[in-house]
């Protein structure tokens, strides 16, 4: 598809005002499913953090970008990459393009969390890039405030370092936006004697708990999501994170929050500076947003990144709560906010930008609600909307709402399950055929394992991957099915699909996924 120039200097216009600060190079992340001790979700278990790579094991070598491109080039990069992505989407309800196109997208993101202190106000500060997360420090008249602290305490007092040229005022107090692992396992390393209170929501460490169960097939996808097992040479970054954290110490820092901020919220003046908690159920039920009204600075935690919102995590998790999330950005649109700072992703600056970039988030959310909620109603199954579902044509190219992070298609069967369940409404689906006896029927309709194998290969070398892949799964069921063939054609179109792909965490899955086939970790029915 050809991009008229004047789209992409409208691109580039946009995109500058919007972040308009200078990128470093990228450091570590982290991403949570998150431990529970004494009944508070601390951490995830420790797994390797990997070094930043460019591409994906057969992503071809010509096209790779260093990470220190110009933004300029960023925003180049992403109108071209965008007016693909789109195209795709159009087509495709899916999020995969040119191989080279993916990785410039993924490359161009990338320099929303290079390693930085970004000077918000003349009294705040946010260090982005030092882990998954960021980190901001207030200072008020006799000491700082601290908001989200990080996974570990490693990669915290790195940033405490560098906010202590700042100011070397004590910490007064510590705020947890909400209790993903990767925003409050670090808060040790902020403080030295001090005793600081530490607020957080009083549904506190609710966001994953009735997950506890299943906790051991999250890990293993968590693994996948984050693409912590990946090569460098296949690490290319999260998605509002890059890939290449130490999350070794995830969680040693924490410190149990001392205050607990009603459902009403709160207003107080903390070490001279007025500052107000109010309650916005987002990405996790136990979260708030921080309201500075003499500054206009608003700090949104995970209820805005620059990324479509994961409104549901392949790792795996329970409904969330998608109405709510949509009503919370709504509400931090109304405080026309002259700063911006997200949870991950660099601050947004200026009213107009900042309450703009808000206003549009929480229509894209809610867009995506209203039309799954409308399909349903129409008896459109999930596998239908997924495929129907799109951004409104004004939002689907804002480059804070590109499907890094979030995906459109996931977020459609998030909803549809959240509020009716498994169940579809076709009785087809009540009790369908057993894996094993659908497969043998397919065989036959194939005119054998014979040719279904035939068809499985022609469908790779095609580079249909996705109906490649659904016939190695049949084949895998057959007695009389070479499961050799069936395994390494499905290691091919998971490597085929993520090298197209540049929503991070679909990348990463497939890319994990094709490893853990190839070196026998998962059992002879693959899981
Ligand atoms: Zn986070």
């Amino acid at each position: 598809m050809s991009v008229p120039y004047t789209h992409l200097r409208v691109r580039y216009t946009q995109h500058q005002n919007v972040y308009g600060s200078r990128a470093g190079p990228a450091l570590g992340t982290g991403y949570t499913a998150g431990c529970y001790r004494n009944g508070i979700r601390r951490c995830d278990p420790p797994s390797a953090g990997r070094q930043l790579g460019e591409r994906g094991r057969d992503a071809p070598k010509k096209g790779n970008q260093k990470m220190h491109v110009s933004t300029r080039t960023v925003c180049l990069l992403l109108g071209l990459a965008v007016a693909f992505g789109v195209a795709s989407r159009a087509a495709n309800a899916d999020t995969q393009v040119e191989p080279t196109i993916a990785l410039k997208m993924l490359n161009a993101q990338q320099q929303q969390f290079g390693q930085q202190v970004v000077k918000v106000t003349d009294n705040v500060y946010t260090a982005v890039g030092f882990h998954g997360a960021n980190t901001s420090m207030i200072v008020g008249t006799d000491g700082v405030i601290i908001i989200d602290t990080l996974k570990g305490p490693t990669s915290a007092a790195k940033a405490a370092e560098a906010f202590r040229k700042y100011s070397d005022k004590p910490v007064k107090a510590i705020i947890y936006t909400h209790s993903h692992g990767d925003h409050i396992g670090g808060a040790s390393a902020f403080i030295g004697d001090e005793r600081p209170d530490i607020y957080a929501t009083e549904s506190f460490g609710s966001a994953e708990g009735v997950n506890k169960a299943v906790a051991p097939v999250k890990a293993k996808r968590n693994v996948r999501q984050f693409g912590r097992k990946l090569s460098p040479s296949e690490s290319t970054n999260r998605g509002v994170a890059p890939a290449n954290t130490d999350d070794s110490d995830g969680g040693k820092g924490f410190l149990a929050p001392t205050v607990k901020v009603p459902d009403s919220g709160l207003k107080t003046t903390i070490a001279g500076v007025e500052i107000e908690f109010h309650i916005g159920p987002g990405e996790t039920d136990d979260a708030m947003f921080i309201w500075l009204p003499q500054n206009q600075v608003l700090f949104a935690g995970d209820n805005f990144y620059s990324s479509f919102p994961n409104l549901y995590a392949i790792r795996g998790t329970a409904y969330r709560d998608v109405l709510s999330w949509s009503e919370s950005v709504a509400k931090m649109a109304e405080l026309k906010p002259h700063v911006l700072v997200p949870g991950h992703t660099m601050p947004i600056r200026g009213e107009q930008t900042a309450t703009a970039v808000l206003n549009d988030y929480s229509e894209a959310i809610r867009s995506v609600y209203d039309q799954t909620v409308r399909g349903i109603n129409e008896g459109k199954s999930p596998d239908q909307l997924a495929h129907e579902v799109e951004l409104p044509k004004r939002l689907k190219d804002k480059p804070y709402l590109i499907e890094f992070y979030g995906s459109v298609p996931h977020a459609v069967r998030a909803i549809y399950a959240g509020l009716l369940g498994w169940f579809d409404g076709n009785p087809t689906t009540l009790s369908p055929l057993e894996p094993k006896l659908k497969a043998k029927h397919i065989a036959e309709l194939a005119g054998g394992t014979q040719e279904l194998t035939e068809q499985m290969e022609a469908a790779l070398a095609k580079q249909d991957y996705k109906w490649a892949l659904e016939l190695s799964d049949y084949l895998k069921w057959l007695h009389d099915g070479d499961k050799k063939r069936a395994r390494k054609v499905k290691i091919e179109a998971l490597r085929g699909l993520a090298a197209r792909e540049y929503n991070a965490p679909n990348r990463n899955y497939y890319l994990s996924y094709a490893n853990e086939l190839e070196s026998g970790q998962l059992s002879e029915l693959w899981f």
